[in-house]
């Protein structure tokens, strides 16, 4: 169900209202709009009464909402999802393109560093690189943990890059969460619901990367497991499904995201190096990528790929990533959007 406001609903009543669904033993999830506030409810199994509802001072209409995924659907929130990385001008979502880009893992200060500066002065805003790192072999390297976690926040103080890094377990998302601006949650866990679930009770973006296998409605459910617990910063991203396809490591699928954009007001980025899994074919996908209109880019970035301890292959080299931002710079304005360059300090609002 969906408690839609008057354009001219006060504060107050929108939280009487919201009370008075949280005293009917269901949740309210407050989503401002440009033109006005809805309610969206859940936990609710049948209907709701909502007669009760409609008399309350301030309240519009109540619409019901049939999608399985609710707070991720366009039903529910008209306008794109901007997400905001507070004193600074970079964010997700909205005309502007994201860029996140970094290497597979952190292996060494001198590693991430190199590679930090170098996609820094390409212009990227976000700098992405595994700390756990989710391995089809126990016997792989399985990140730095920690100490890559504290080598990426020095990387923040000095390029301003806002870090995105992967959680992999319970006790990794508490670590992500203390140290990272966005927690990425891999393809392999998309339906770990338990570590949605706890994604949802923190107050951080989430970048969801779709499921090997998952089909549009599932990873929208995954999104909507981590907007249930009151966490609506969901980034989500489109990294290649398994198909019978032998030229590539996964078959990239851009055609969900016109799909997604349709469905849901969330933003969604394009993973090209995880896609393919090849160095030569991450250009040209990350064109198409834009042209689709995607709001950005994850893309794996190494200054010695021979030598990288994951995903040497797929990644590209500084140089080949400068090129890759000045074609999607010039890409972007055809398909209406612009590609900022650089990170910037803002005044944090008060
Ligand atoms: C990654 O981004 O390094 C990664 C492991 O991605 P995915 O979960 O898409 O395989
Ligand atoms: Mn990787």
């Amino acid at each position: 169900m969906l408690v839609v406001m008057k354009a001219q609903a006060t504060p107050e009543q929108i939280q009487a209202v919201c009370e008075h669904i949280e005293q009917l033993g269901f949740r309210a999830h407050p989503l401002p709009g440009a033109q006005r506030t809805a309610i969206g409810i859940t936990g609710n199994k049948g209907e709701v009464d909502r007669g009760n509802l409609e008399s309350l001072s301030g309240v519009a209409e109540v619409i019901r909402v049939s999608k399985a995924y609710k707070l991720a659907s366009r039903d529910v929130k008209e306008e794109d999802t901007v997400i905001q990385f507070p004193g600074t001008d970079a964010a997700i979502g909205g005309s502007n393109l994201a860029i996140v880009a970094g290497p597979c893992s952190i292996e060494s200060r001198d590693q991430a560093f190199t590679i930090a500066e170098q996609v820094a002065s390409s212009g990227a805003q976000f700098f992405r690189g595994g700390a756990f790192k989710p391995r089809t072999s126990p016997y792989a390297f399985q990140g730095l943990g920690l100490e890559a976690l504290q080598i990426m926040a020095e990387i923040r103080d000095r390029y301003g890059l806002r870090i995105v890094t992967e959680a992999i377990d319970n006790e990794s998302l508490a670590l992500v969460a203390e140290w990272a601006d966005v927690i990425q949650i891999g393809a392999r866990n998309m339906q770990n619901f338990s570590l949605l679930k706890r994604a949802g009770r923190l107050r951080k973006p989430v970048l969801l990367k779709r499921g090997l296998s998952a089909t549009l409605e599932e990873f929208l459910m995954a999104a909507e497991y981590v907007m249930s617990e009151g966490n609506y910063e969901v980034i989500l991203c489109e990294r290649g499904v398994r198909t019978f396809t032998d030229h590539s490591r996964n078959t990239l699928d851009l055609s969900i995201i016109p799909a997604v954009h349709h469905l849901s007001h969330l933003p969604i980025l394009v993973d090209p190096s995880h896609a393919t899994g090849k160095r030569e074919s991450v250009l040209p996908m990350a064109r198409a990528a834009v042209a689709s209109g995607a709001d950005g880019i994850l893309v794996e970035v190494h200054h010695q790929p021979d030598k990288a301890l994951s995903d040497g292959p797929q990644s590209i080299y500084p140089n080949q990533f400068a090129t890759m931002m000045d074609e999607i710079q010039q890409i972007a304005p055809v398909v209406g959007r612009n590609l900022p360059r650089g990170i910037h300090a803002t005044a944090v609002a008060g």
